[in-house]
């Protein structure tokens, strides 16, 4: 996702607006990771503050996750606030600070800087809904498509054993 700062860059005018919808190939940068499910939306300004080129705006974006329960794919809609700044000249880069992007000629590459800001929002353990029941760790069965017996069974195999122990007590106590 290209912004062209030719205009910004040598004229009265310092501010620019930034609309931009693309389909964007993550694995191409790098994040394959990011199972982009729509073209990623920004909106904002861009803003010649030589040396510098301050991006900012809103990111929308949908993903596939898999869900850390069932395993089901699920899509989640994400809108994150973006705060980047650029220069062209690599003497304005603070040594060692990664935070600024260097760009040659007249368009700035803001899709890595998006790319990354997804990545850092990704659930470590993503659920398919809060309530997810996962899966049954003994027979596989998906708990929000079906009940299934092996808890069920457990139970009732533990009760009838202390049924059994109690019954037991009992007639000895009874001798
Ligand atoms: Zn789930
Ligand atoms: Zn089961």
């Amino acid at each position: 996702m290209l912004i062209d700062v030719t205009k910004i860059k040598s004229s009265a005018q310092t501010v620019d607006e930034v609309d931009l919808q693309e389909k964007v190939d993550a694995a191409a940068y790098d994040y394959a990771e990011l199972n982009l499910t729509a073209p990623l939306t920004f909106h904002g300004t861009i803003e010649n503050v030589p040396p510098y080129f301050h991006l900012k705006g809103e990111l929308a974006a949908s993903l596939e996750l898999v869900c850390s329960r069932c395993l089901a794919p699920y899509n989640l809609d994400f809108v994150l606030d973006i705060e980047e700044a650029y220069t062209n000249k690599p003497e304005a880069i603070i040594e060692e600070d990664d935070e600024i992007g260097l760009f040659e000629g007249d368009d700035i590459d803001i899709t890595p800087a998006l790319l990354k800001a997804l990545f850092m929002e990704l659930p470590m353990h993503p659920l398919c809904r809060p309530d997810c029941r996962g899966i049954c760790p003994d027979c596989g069965a998906d708990l929000n498509r079906r009940e299934c017996a092996c808890n069920k069974d457990n139970i009732d195999l533990r009760l009838e054993k202390l049924k059994g122990l109690f019954d037991k007590m009992n007639s000895d106590k009874e001798v």
